[in-house]
């Protein structure tokens, strides 16, 4: 599958925001961000006027970047989000929260979704038991995630598990940091996701 293998910091540049890409980094003096706060490319510094269709747009992308998503993929989640009941925009940032991959963030395992992609991928993560190597696996109420048995005990887990034992586990997931494995409580609900977006500007792009 294609994927993006430019700079991430040149993302964030081009959203005019921190989309936290790079795990600690993005909490240092180092953050592109505030060293160079404008556009990437040759025209970044240059006309800044932006159209409404321009913030819709604008909106998307950091949305897509931010869970390391292609347009494709994107638009499917959308229809998804349209199909269900309830609100759009929500429907759409629930339907990303429970990204496996996102799941294996949020427990704290990688410093960044990109890095917790890339655990999936390798096979280290069970749902009710069950192996799965798919990141955009959909993880669903009461679902259990987990570190597999036999990863548990490696060098690497054990790291990952010490570096996630200080950060802040989202309210839906309950969290079990001695076996490395978490339980879907809840469904994340708007107020859970502390990211700086305004989805009803995605809803708006693609209702054009
Ligand atoms: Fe974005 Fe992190 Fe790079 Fe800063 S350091 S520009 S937040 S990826």
């Amino acid at each position: 599958m294609a994927r993006y293998t430019d700079s991430k910091c040149r993302l964030c540049r081009r959203e005019g925001s921190k989309l936290y890409l790079k795990g600690d980094r993005c909490y240092t003096d180092k953050c592109a961000v505030g060293r160079r706060a404008y556009a990437p490319g040759q025209h970044g510094q240059g006309r800044k006027k932006i159209s409404e269709y321009g913030i819709q747009l604008r909106e998307k992308q950091k949305v897509r970047r931010i869970y390391g998503i292609l347009e494709k993929q994107f638009r499917d989640y959308f229809v998804e989000a349209e199909r269900q009941k309830g609100v759009t925009g929500e429907n759409l940032l629930r339907l990303l929260e429970l990204r496996l991959d996102n799941v294996v963030y949020r427990m704290g395992f990688g410093e960044s979704r990109a890095e917790a992609r890339q655990l999936v991928r390798h096979g280290h993560f069970t749902i009710n038991g069950k192996k799965v190597n798919i990141p955009s696996c959909q993880v669903g109420l009461n679902d259990l995630v987990a570190v597999k048995p036999s990863s548990k005990n490696t060098d690497k887990f054990k790291d990952l598990a010490e570096n996630s034992a200080g950060k802040t586990a989202p309210q839906w997931l309950s969290i079990n940091s001695e076996m490395m494995e978490a339980r879907v409580i809840a469904l994340p609900v708007r107020e859970d996701i502390d990211l700086p977006i305004e989805e009803h500007l995605i809803v708006e792009l693609y209702s054009r």
